[in-house]
């Protein structure tokens, strides 16, 4: 691997390295893939909280191979094994605590984990981002129980993407454009009663949309039109 850094403030040997991956002998080179994705969160977490704090912060973790991930007991989800997650440590003169603060209030994540500690601060702090933009904004809190880490959702900031909806109300004008007349419809199916035609170029407002159909207005005209013949 040619590169050296994954960002201005994390070197390669930093971003792939692992005590227990040297001592066992455990591959851990990122792919192609695993860099970009790695990039991605160094350039849009990793980097805006360490020019915020401008000291250095440690990264105890960030990407895994899979045996690694194994070796040392790591969720089978991981993200760091997809270059998604980073584990920071602050160092002299801030706390994990205001790491975690900051992340939250003021960027975009999937994950951020209050990893362990007490409830005044965490031993470390995981975050996680999504290069494709799916970032859920989730916050969870990891604590042992019975020898068994366990993970708390505490807030998930942002709301899952609703459904686009099949109907959306709006006013738009637009213009038939069709080789000979357009039917329109009483209601927006093909089978639906002709209640009207228009020429090509006749200008039109659309008021409501409903699949590939848009319902218009022309003149006295009323009704429903195949959306493909007006141009918008
Ligand atoms: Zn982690």
């Amino acid at each position: 691997m040619a590169i050296t850094k994954i960002s201005k403030h994390i070197s390669y040997k930093e971003a792939t390295h692992s005590n227990t991956a040297t001592r066992r002998g455990i591959k851990n080179l990122p792919s192609d893939k695993h860099i970009v994705a790695m990039k991605s969160l160094a350039k849009n977490v990793f980097e805006p909280v360490r020019v915020h704090f401008d000291k250095p912060i440690r990264v105890n973790s960030f990407f895994r191979s899979v045996a690694l991930n194994k070796a040392i007991g790591g969720s089978s989800t991981s993200q760091h094994c997809k270059g998604e997650a980073i584990d920071l440590d602050a160092t002299k003169g801030f706390t994990n605590k205001q790491i975690y603060n900051y992340i939250k209030d003021n960027l975009e994540f999937d994950q951020l984990i209050w990893e362990f500690g007490t409830d005044k601060e965490p031993d470390w702090v995981h975050v996680s981002y999504r290069a494709d933009g799916k970032n859920r904004k989730q916050q969870l809190r990891a604590s042992r129980k019975g020898g068994k880490s366990v993970y708390t959702v505490i807030a998930t900031t942002k709301p899952q993407e609703e459904k686009p909806k099949k109907t959306t109300k709006l006013k738009t004008k637009g213009v038939v454009k069709v080789a000979t007349n357009l039917n329109v419809r009483a209601k927006g199916n093909k089978t639906a009663k002709i209640v009207g035609s228009l020429p090509n170029k006749t200008k039109v407002t659309i008021t409501k949309t409903k699949n590939d159909w848009h319902k218009i207005k022309a003149g006295k005209i009323v009704g429903w039109v195949f959306a493909k013949y007006v141009k918008i």
